[in-house]
């Protein structure tokens, strides 16, 4: 998608710190970290949010989530625990709007959702 900054992102016209790619997905470190650990895991489909899903990205979904848990014990916070959040829509407070989960941890991050 022409303006959208993951998209220029994984396609590398902006740089970014990439911390694993594959076909599908495309790992960076967050630009303005909110815990030790905070990784987003980017759809390389351009996908507005997870609102725009359909069943044939079923196996993305399952994708993502698994590497999502991967990622946490690589980077050390599985064991304390962390947190997968997808943002969605307006006042779901997504910024940008192609799909992305935050992976946080390595802190504690209370219980609070909103
Ligand atoms: O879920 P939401 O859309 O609000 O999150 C977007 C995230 O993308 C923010 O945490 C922001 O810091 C991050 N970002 C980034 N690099 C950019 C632009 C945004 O890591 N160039």
């Amino acid at each position: 998608m022409a303006d959208c900054i993951f998209c220029k992102i994984i396609d590398k016209e902006i740089p970014s710190e990439v911390v694993f790619e594959d076909d599908q997905v495309l790992v960076i470190k967050d630009i303005n970290p909110l815990a030790p650990v905070h990784l987003l895991l980017i759809t390389k489909k351009h996908i507005a949010s997870l609102e725009e899903v359909l069943p044939v990205d079923e196996g993305l979904m399952g994708h993502i989530l698994m590497l999502a848990q991967k990622l946490a014990r690589e980077f050390g916070v599985a064991e304390l625990g962390y947190r997968v959040v997808t943002n969605i829509g307006e006042e779901g407070g997504q910024a940008v709007q192609h799909l992305h989960f935050h992976v946080l941890g390595g802190k504690p991050l209370g219980v609070n959702i909103a």
